[in-house]
């Protein structure tokens, strides 16, 4: 862990996620993003699979490590398509905070051919929810039969 780390303090619970952590064990951890004030909505099924230990990049991983989060990654890019995404875009940039979080963002039905990946979610129609309808999709996700 290291100090003032934004995703430390998502794994660690300090950060409230919606609807609680999907999966998190020694190696990864995966949850919804979190709204952070002042917003009060979030694009629906933004999720993000971290590596438990504090270390910037996949390079940095354990070969344990870099497994369970490409598990992760794989198993609920499923239960996205599964609730209707589309399509969903894996994406890890790692500019703004040092600490591995990959980007799951589902490409949900209706979003127009013209919008790019960048913008699925900040379009004008993008689905955004609040804290309670991101937690009901954090449920709908557990139910789902990922293996
Ligand atoms: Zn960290």
């Amino acid at each position: 862990m290291s100090e003032s780390c934004l995703v430390c303090d998502e794994v660690n619970g300090q950060i409230r996620v919606p609807g609680g952590h999907l999966e998190e064990d020694d190696r990864v951890s995966v949850f919804h993003c979190p709204i952070v004030a002042p917003a009060t909505e979030v694009f629906s099924g933004y999720l993000f699979v971290v590596s438990h230990r504090h270390v910037p990049g996949f390079s940095d991983l354990t070969d344990a490590e870099a497994g369970a989060v490409g598990v992760a990654i794989a198993r609920w890019s499923r239960a996205l398509e599964a609730a209707g995404a589309e399509h969903v875009y894996v994406v890890r940039v790692g500019h703004g905070v040092d600490h591995l979080h990959v980007h799951l963002i589902p490409r949900w039905p209706g979003t127009p051919r013209e919008i790019s990946w960048m913008h699925v979610d900040d379009w004008d129609g993008a689905r955004r929810v609040d804290s309670a309808a991101a937690a009901e999709l954090v449920t709908t996700l557990r139910t789902i039969d990922t293996r």
